[in-house]
C-alpha cells in the first residue's frame, strides 16, 4: 500500500470493483481499492447473480444493457470466469393492465435501441420453460440478454481487471476515518494512512457509515431479501437446454436454474428493513435467518406458477440485505461541498447495474461529466429533506414492496408525503386540490370536483380527463390560478453577480426590470438548466428553474462559482402564485394602482398587490397573458385570498399542473426531463436560438459552435398530432417512418383546447418536415401521427403577448 493514490475506492464488492476496473480503464493506474476484509464481503457475495433488462427509466435500462455486455469482456480481460449463463429471460404479465403495460416497455426498449426483445404469447411462455405453470397468464416479454452470473467470479473479474491496468486492491484493511485536506482526503486505515485526490464510497450495506465519515448523511437503507435454492428437480434434468430467468411480476418472484434445481428470490410484500444506520462492522459472510411466514403469501404463488417446487425440498434459504434508495435507483456522483468525494452505492441491483454505474461515475471523474444522462442515478436528485430517517424508512419500504407491484403513470404513492407543504396547502386541499409530489413537496395537480372523486390509476386517458379540460378552458377562457411555490429560485447578488451569470448562462442576460429564457450548458455543450433569469434592476437577479433539480442546480452552480458571487437558494422561502388567461391583468389590476398594464411581455418589477409587497414577472408557461407573483411564504395565504376575491368576477379558477402540461403542449414548450435533458444538446432542442453567439466566453460555447459547424444535430424536436383515441403518448414511444425506427417521444397528453393528442418527439431531421407522416406506439398499440407546425395554440404568440 502506498500513502499516495490519485482515487481511493472504498469497498470491494462488485459495484467497487466496477468503478476500479473503470478507473483503470480509462486511463487512472494510480488508483486503489480498499477493502475491510475480503473481496464481496458484503451484499455481492450472496447475490443471486441475476440480470434483466427491464428498468422503468429508459437511461438506467441503457446502463444495464451495458453491464450485460461488459460481464464477456472483463472475463477475457481478467481471464477469471464470471460463470455466464445467458439463457435468455422473461417477464410475465398476469392482469390485462400489465400485458398493456409490457407491450408499452417493450416498445420503450425499441426507442433505446435495445432490440433483443420480443413478445411471446402464454403458450410461447410455457414452452420457453417447461416447469412453470402458465396459469393466468396473459403474456410475456423475452429478452435474449438476461441470464445471471458468478457473483464471486464477477467481482474478482472486475477487480483481475483492473488489476491487469495497474489498479492495487488491498483487502484486510477496513477504512476507519475520512477527513477533507489540501487537495483531497486523508483515508484514515487499519493499515495506515493515504492521501487520495478522490475517494469513492462504494461501501454497500455500510454506505451510510462511510458518508457519515465525510459528514454525508445519505439517503439509503439495507432492507433484507429472501430466495431459495431448491433440490434437484427430475424435470429439469431431462431437459436439454438451462431455463430461462423468469420473473412473474404478479407472483412477486424471480426464477432462474441453479445446477438442476431452481432459485427462488422473493420480493415481499410485508417487507423489513435492516441495520438502517448501516451493517455491523464485524458482519459478513453471515445471513438472516429466513422468516418464511413473512413470506407465506408470495411463496404460495411461486410454488403454484412453479409447481416442481411442492415436489422437491429446499436445499438452500437465503435471507439476506441489500441497499436501497427511496426510489430504487443508485447514489451515484459528486457530493455538493465535498470536493473530491465520490457516491457509488445504494444499488439494489449490482450485477446488473454495476457496469454502468462503475463506467458513469470513471467518467465523470475523469472528465468532469458521464456520457450518458445519469440524473436518474444522480446522488444530487435528493436534497437534504431525504436525510429524514423517517422518509427514508417509509420511501425505500415503499419501493422494495412495490418493486414487482403495477405502478400507474398518475398514481400517488402515500410513502414520505406529505412532508413540504406551501402555507396555503390546507385552503386549497379544502378547495378540492389534489396533489402530487416533487422534491418532497406537495404540488397541484388538480382541482377536483367533489370530496369523493377518485382517480382511477390508467395507463390511458384517467377519469380526471374532464376536469383538467375545464381547468385548461378557464386559463384560455378567462383566468386561472397556479400555485407556484413548486419552482426553484435562486437569487444572486454581489459586485461578480452579472459577470457570473454572463459566464454560465448561454444566452443574453435581461436588461434591468426584464426577464429572459437562458439555456444553461455543460462544456460539452449538452443541456444544463432551460432557466429564467431575472434582473430585478436592484442588483439582484433570480434564476428560476425547476424545483426538483436545486440540490443538482446548487452543485454546479457551487462548482462554477466566480468572484464576488453572493448565491442563495430561496426556493422555500419565496413561494407565490400565477394568473394566467386573457383576464389575468385585470385581476391584478383590481389588487394595485401601480403600472401593472405597462409591463412588457418578459418584464419584472415589485408592486404592491393589495397589502403585499410582491415581485412579478410577465410571463406564462400556458401561452397565454400571464403573471407570475411571487411572495414570502408568511404571505402565500394572504396571496390567494386576495386575487381568488379580485378574480371573482373575471371567472378566476383554480388551476393545477397537469392542465399546465396540457397547455404548454399546444404551445411546444418544452419542459425538463422530457425535452430538455443533460443527454441533448441545446441545439437538437431549439434552445440554441436563446444562445447568444456574440458574446464572450461562456460554459459549452466551444462545443456548441462546434456543433453548429458540423452542420447541426442529427435529430431534433418536433410536434406530432397523433391519432390517438383513449390513451395519449406519454415519453419514449417509438416512432416509425415505412417501419423505420426515425425517433421517439419526449412527451405526449391532450391538447384540451386544440382538440387533438399532441406530443413532442425527438426524430431524425429528414422526416421532421411539417405534413410528414409517421407511426407511434401508443400503450403498446400502433397510432398513425403527422408532424404539425410548433404551438398548435395561437402560433403567432398573441395571446401571450397581448
Ligand atoms: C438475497 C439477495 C439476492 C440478490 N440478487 C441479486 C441479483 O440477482 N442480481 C443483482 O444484480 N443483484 C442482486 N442482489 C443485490 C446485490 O447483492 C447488490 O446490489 C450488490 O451486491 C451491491 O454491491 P456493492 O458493491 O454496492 O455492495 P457490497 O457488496 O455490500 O460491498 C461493499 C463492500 O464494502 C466493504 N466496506 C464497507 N465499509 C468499508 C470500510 N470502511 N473499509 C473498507 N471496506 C469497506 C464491505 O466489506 C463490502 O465488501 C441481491 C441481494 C440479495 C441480498
Amino acid at each position: 500500500m502506498k500513502t499516495h493514490y490519485r482515487a481511493v475506492v472504498i469497498g470491494g464488492g462488485v459495484v467497487g470493483a466496477s468503478v476500479l476496473y473503470h478507473l483503470a480503464k480509462f486511463g487512472w493506474s494510480d488508483v486503489c481499492l480498499i477493502e475491510r476484509s475480503v473481496l464481496t464481503a458484503g451484499s455481492s457475495w450472496h447475490a443471486a447473480g441475476g440480470f434483466h433488462a427491464l428498468n422503468a427509466d429508459p437511461n438506467i435500462a441503457s446502463l444495464q444493457a451495458y453491464t450485460i455486455d461488459l460481464l464477456s469482456e472483463i472475463e477475457k480481460e481478467s481471464g477469471q470466469s464470471v460463470g455466464m449463463h445467458m439463457t435468455g429471460g422473461m417477464t410475465l404479465a398476469g392482469t390485462p393492465d400489465r400485458w398493456e403495460w409490457l407491450q408499452s416497455a417493450y416498445r420503450t426498449f425499441q426507442s433505446i435501441g435495445i432490440d433483443d426483445c420480443r413478445l411471446v404469447t402464454p403458450q410461447e411462455a410455457g414452452e420457453l420453460c417447461p416447469i412453470m405453470s402458465t396459469e393466468g397468464i396473459l403474456g410475456g416479454m423475452w429478452a435474449d440478454r438476461e441470464g445471471y452470473v458468478d457473483t464471486t467470479g464477477t467481482v474478482h473479474a472486475y477487480a483481475g481487471a483492473a488489476k491487469k491496468r495497474g489498479a492495487e486492491v488491498i483487502e484486510h484493511n477496513r477504512v476507519l476515518e475520512l477527513h477533507q485536506v489540501e487537495g483531497g482526503w486523508q483515508v484514515v486505515t487499519e493499515k495506515g494512512t493515504i492521501h487520495a485526490e478522490h475517494v469513492v464510497n462504494a461501501a454497500g450495506l455500510w454506505a451510510k457509515q462511510v458518508g457519515r465519515m465525510a459528514g454525508v448523511e445519505l439517503p439509503v437503507s439495507p432492507l433484507n431479501h429472501h430466495y431459495l435454492i431448491s433440490d434437484t428437480i427430475p424435470e429439469l434434468e431431462k431437459l436439454d437446454f438451462e431455463v430461462p430467468m423468469t420473473v412473474d411480476l404478479e407472483g412477486f418472484t424471480y426464477m432462474r436454474q441453479d445446477q438442476k434445481g431452481i432459485l427462488l428470490g422473493i420480493y415481499e410484500t410485508d417487507h423489513e428493513h435492516w441495520m438502517m444506520d448501516g451493517a455491523p462492522w464485524e458482519y459478513g459472510f453471515e445471513l438472516q435467518q429466513e422468516d418464511t411466514d413473512r413470506i407465506e403469501k408470495e411463496l404460495i404463488l411461486g410454488f403454484e406458477r412453479y409447481p416442481a417446487l411442492q415436489d422437491v425440498g429446499v436445499k438452500t434459504w437465503v435471507n439476506g440485505a441489500f441497499t436501497f434508495a427511496p426510489d430504487g435507483n443508485p447514489l451515484v456522483g459528486p457530493v455538493r461541498g465535498k470536493p473530491g468525494y465520490w457516491c457509488a452505492c445504494g444499488v439494489m441491483a449490482g450485477f446488473l447495474q454495476g457496469g454502468g454505474v462503475g463506467k458513469s461515475l470513471a467518467e465523470w471523474m475523469i472528465h468532469g461529466e458521464p456520457e450518458a444522462d445519469v440524473f436518474g442515478m444522480d446522488v444530487a436528485r435528493f436534497g437534504d429533506y431525504a436525510q429524514n430517517k423517517r422518509f427514508i424508512k417509509e420511501t425505500t419500504g415503499q419501493f422494495y414492496t412495490r418493486r414487482f407491484v403495477m405502478t400507474y403513470p398518475n398514481e400517488q404513492l402515500p410513502a414520505g408525503r406529505a412532508l413540504k407543504k406551501a402555507p396555503a396547502y390546507s385552503d386549497m386541499t379544502a378547495a378540492g386540490c389534489r396533489w402530487g409530489a416533487s422534491w418532497g413537496l406537495e404540488v397541484p395537480l388538480y382541482f377536483a370536483p367533489s370530496k369523493d372523486f377518485v382517480e382511477t390509476p390508467t395507463l390511458k386517458r384517467s377519469n380526471a380527463f374532464e376536469i383538467v379540460a375545464e381547468e385548461c378552458k378557464a386559463v384560455r377562457d378567462g383566468v386561472g390560478l397556479l400555485d407556484i411555490s413548486g419552482f426553484s429560485r435562486f437569487e444572486v447578488s454581489g459586485a461578480g453577480a452579472e459577470a457570473w451569470l454572463d459566464t454560465i448562462m448561454a444566452s443574453k442576460l435581461p436588461k434591468p426590470g426584464r426577464a429572459r429564457l437562458a439555456p444553461m450548458l455543460s462544456g460539452e455543450g449538452k443541456m444544463k438548466g432551460d432557466l429564467t433569469v431575472f434582473n430585478w434592476g436592484d442588483g439582484t437577479w433570480w434564476i428560476m428553474g425547476s424545483y426538483y433539480l436545486r440540490e443538482w442546480h446548487m452543485r454546479w452552480y457551487q462548482d462554477h462559482m466566480g468572484d464576488d458571487v453572493v448565491l442563495r437558494d430561496i426556493s422555500d422561502a419565496t413561494v407565490g402564485f400565477s394568473l394566467s388567461g386573457p383576464n389575468s391583468r385585470k385581476v391584478l389590476e383590481n389588487l394595485t394602482d401601480g403600472p401593472i398594464a405597462d409591463l412588457p411581455f418578459m418584464g419584472c418589477g415589485a408592486f404592491d398587490i393589495g397589502l403585499i409587497r410582491a415581485k412579478i414577472g410577465r410571463l406564462s408557461v400556458t401561452g397565454e397573458l400571464g403573471y407570475e407573483i411571487h411572495c414570502s411564504a408568511v404571505e402565500h395565504i394572504t396571496l390567494r385570498e386576495m386575487l381568488l376575491e379580485a378574480g371573482a368576477d373575471l371567472d378566476i379558477k383554480e388551476v393545477g399542473f397537469n392542465a399546465l402540461l396540457s397547455l404548454r403542449l399546444e404551445k411546444s414548450f418544452g419542459i425538463w426531463n422530457a425535452e430538455f435533458t443533460q443527454g441533448y444538446t441545446a441545439a437538437q432542442t431549439g434552445m440554441d436560438r436563446w444562445i447568444d453567439w456574440d458574446k464572450g466566453d461562456f460554459v459549452g460555447r466551444d462545443a456548441a459552435i462546434k456543433e453548429r459547424q458540423a452542420g447541426g444535430p442529427e435529430q431534433i424536436l418536433v410536434t406530432i398530432e397523433v391519432a390517438a383515441s383513449d390513451a395519449d403518448a406519454s415519453g419514449y414511444e417509438p416512432i416509425w417512418k415505412d417501419g423505420t425506427r426515425v425517433g421517439f417521444v419526449t412527451s405526449g397528453g391532450y391538447g384540451h383546447i386544440v382538440g387533438k393528442s399532441l406530443a413532442m418527439a425527438m426524430v431524425d431531421r429528414n422526416v421532421a418536415a411539417v405534413g410528414i407522416e409517421l407511426m407511434v406506439h401508443i400503450v403498446g398499440a400502433e397510432r398513425s401521427a403527422t408532424v404539425i407546425e410548433a404551438s398548435p395554440y395561437d402560433p403567432t404568440g398573441k395571446a401571450m403577448r397581448g
